[in-house]
């Protein structure tokens, strides 16, 4: 991706370095705890199965894999990736003559406080429609390429985009009206499905940011492959066959490898919101 030198956002809170997890280990013995605490947030990949709980109730210090270029990089290249979000969404907004008021990405290493709970690196990238933020540890960089097979920077930006796309589903009033419609439906598979078509329409927003980056030339010659490729990395099939040999449609909650690629690629080729309804 072209992202040197190129416009960083603003809205950014940055929490490196702040022991958030710190104070979570005192007393209760770990924090495995925390794994399950946050609620009502939206994951743009489902780690849960991948996770190593023993490493989190260690208690020891935490250390960021990054190296200090490594952090500084994917530092300037998330808040790239904002910006361009921003202007995308903006436009988009704009034609309509609504206002798009961005989220705040919140940078942190390995636990943080948010609206939803306690927020979790070991989860991955998450979005908080209670606080408005997108929640990122920029070490989940090196955990898509060595745990997902999803490597560089935009399998990355992907991800940052689908976390933006349920901020948008949260402006649209799209997320509250699943959540109401999850409560009543009355069996989790049928809470499930629901999920898997907001995860879904999440994945076609990413791919609007897509489309505006490929329309201004930001992306260059492969990126599309990282992409394509980050997205069937996260799928809940493959996700879970992984972790434990089989997969269980009934417990899907972000869709299928083949269905992410196809609605991000939806989203990618058409630029344009209205194909973007998995809801019917
Ligand atoms: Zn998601």
């Amino acid at each position: 991706m072209r992202w040197q030198g190129r416009r960083e956002s603003s809205n950014v809170e940055d929490r490196r370095g702040a022991s958030g997890g710190g104070g979570f280990r005192g007393k209760g013995g770990g924090i495995v705890g925390l794994l399950i605490i946050l609620v009502g947030a939206y994951f743009g990949v489902d780690l849960s199965g991948l996770v190593d709980a023993s490493n989190i109730s260690s208690g020891q210090s935490y250390q960021s894999s990054l190296n200090s270029q490594e952090e500084q990089q994917l530092n300037s290249f998330s808040r790239v990736v904002l910006a361009d979000t921003e202007v995308a969404w903006e436009q988009y907004f704009g034609k309509s003559g609504q206002r798009y008021t961005p989220p705040t990405m919140v940078l942190y290493n390995y636990a943080t406080q948010t609206s939803c709970g306690t927020g979790q690196a070991a989860m991955g990238p998450f979005y908080c429609p209670n606080d408005q933020r997108v929640y990122l540890d920029l070490s989940f960089y090196k955990d898509m390429s060595s745990k997902l097979k999803a490597s560089g920077d935009t399998a990355f930006a992907y991800v940052i985009a689908h976390e933006v796309g349920h901020h948008v589903q949260n402006l649209l009033g799209i997320l509250p009206k699943v959540q109401q419609a999850q409560q009543r439906s009355g069996s989790q598979a049928a809470a499930n499905q629901l999920s898997v078509k907001l995860e879904l329409q999440a994945d076609c927003f990413a791919g609007i940011w897509g489309h505006y980056a490929d329309k201004n030339g930001i992306l260059e010659s492969g990126d599309l492959e990282e992409a394509f490729n980050a997205a069937e990395a996260v799928g809940d099939d493959r996700l879970q066959k992984q972790s434990q040999g089989y997969a269980v449609p009934d417990s899907f909650t972000h869709g299928t490898s083949a269905q992410r690629l196809a609605w991000f690629q939806r989203g990618l080729q058409s630029g344009d919101i209205k194909q973007c309804n998995p809801f019917g």
